[in-house]
């Protein structure tokens, strides 16, 4: 069977075909259902199409989710997500019904303990007999509960190590959605909430410093030498900038050829300093061809640095960290500018162009 639109079909609108496949195909409404199908009928990736074709009619819910997750990157946080939630609720489940389990096999124990109590009070069972059948019921009955109090511990044991593996199953999901996948920095969504936060306390702002830096005429490197080289340019100035800066200075890969360091407690002279040592850093690094041994030529960088205390939000921060950005590209690249109120105009002014 395929989902290749036929000629009936072709007069549908697309939200009719997805909801008439799915219907035909024995295909749930969620959500995530309607974009897979939706995706898969728009034919824009063919392995996709194929693939889902693939699953036939009656799919398995579990089969879409790992078709989706393959192909849609969101798809994948949400099964981890959702993953991770149904295995802590199904460990809290099976904690709560052992500890029911032991406080029943508790209180059929105390229950023993009240009767013996009770037999061994009473005067007419003070033989010899009877107090032996007592304390033989009570052994048996303690024996049995320490055993079962054994089970109950080993079960805790291997719930809460299952759960500590959830834990790093998060851990990992969280690294690699804060990492870029290509230089190994942290992203722009890990950046973001870094630079949201220097500014959740005021004063803390006064003791950070931003500074982005751009890659000169990068594009030249695709054009020239292909996108591998590119990406190989970019690789370089990440492992420059992380073996220039302290480990734990926060370095990351905001955009295209763009990166971004959070640097804290250093005073506008040594930022400023910073900002220069990475620029000659990257600068004096030779890029050559693996094979032949030619020099691509030089990377250099254009940085614009911007005191915290000089903005008022994680947004103002940033924006002025790239006015002085801007101003370094514009009076000849390869060099780094602190921000001044004074850059605004000049920046508004050449704004239009620079953005083309
Ligand atoms: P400028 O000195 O003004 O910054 O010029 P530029 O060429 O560095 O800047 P421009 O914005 O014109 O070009 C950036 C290019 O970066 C365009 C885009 O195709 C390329 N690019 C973005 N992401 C990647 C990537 O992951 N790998 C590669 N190889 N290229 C990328
Ligand atoms: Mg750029
Ligand atoms: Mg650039």
């Amino acid at each position: 069977m395929t989902v290749a639109p036929t000629n009936k079909v072709q007069s549908m609108d697309t939200a009719t075909l997805v909801l008439a496949t799915m219907r035909r195909r024995g295909i749930s409404g969620l959500p995530r259902n309607y974009e897979l199908v939706y995706e898969a009928l728009n034919a824009s990736n063919p392995t996709l199409t194929k693939q889902f074709d693939a699953l036939g009619r009656n799919p398995a819910q579990d089969d879409l989710d790992a078709l989706g997750k393959k192909m849609f990157p969101h798809h994948f946080r949400a099964g981890v997500v959702e993953g991770a939630h149904d295995k802590i609720s199904g460990e809290l489940d099976g904690m709560l019904r052992l500890l029911k389990q032991e406080q029943s096999s508790m209180e059929s124990y105390s229950k023993l303990l009240g009767e013996a109590y009770n037999r061994i009070s009473s005067k007419s069972m003070a033989s010899a007999e009877i107090l032996n059948n007592v304390i033989s019921v009570l052994t048996n009955a303690t024996g049995d509960s320490m055993e079962k109090g054994k089970v109950v511990v080993e079960h805790m044991v291997e719930r809460a190590r299952e759960m500590e593996q959830v834990k790093l199953e998060l851990d990992e999901y969280k690294r690699i959605a804060n990492t870029d996948p290509l230089t190994r920095l942290s992203n722009r969504r890990a950046f973001d909430d870094v630079l949201a936060n220097i500014y959740n306390e005021q004063r803390n702002a006064m003791y950070y410093a931003l500074i982005v830096a751009d890659i000169d005429h990068f594009k030249k490197f695709n054009d020239t030498f292909g996108h591998p080289v590119g990406d190989r340019v970019l690789g370089v100035v990440a492992a420059v900038m992380k073996s220039t800066l302290r480990k734990d200075v926060f370095v990351a890969r905001t955009g295209g050829e763009e990166f971004a360091v959070i640097l804290q407690g250093t005073s506008l002279e040594i930022t400023m300093e910073i900002a220069e040592r990475l620029r000659t850093a990257v600068e004096s690094t030779p890029l050559r061809n693996q094979k032949t041994g030619v020099n691509y030529g030089p990377i250099t960088l254009s940085l614009g640095v911007c005191m915290a205390s000089d903005a008022e939000s994680a947004e103002e921060l940033y924006n002025k960290a790239d006015v002085a950005l801007y101003t370094a590209k514009h009076s000849g690249r390869n060099k780094s500018q602190l921000y001044k109120p004074e850059l605004n105009q000049d920046f508004e002014k050449n704004w239009a162009i620079y953005k083309t």
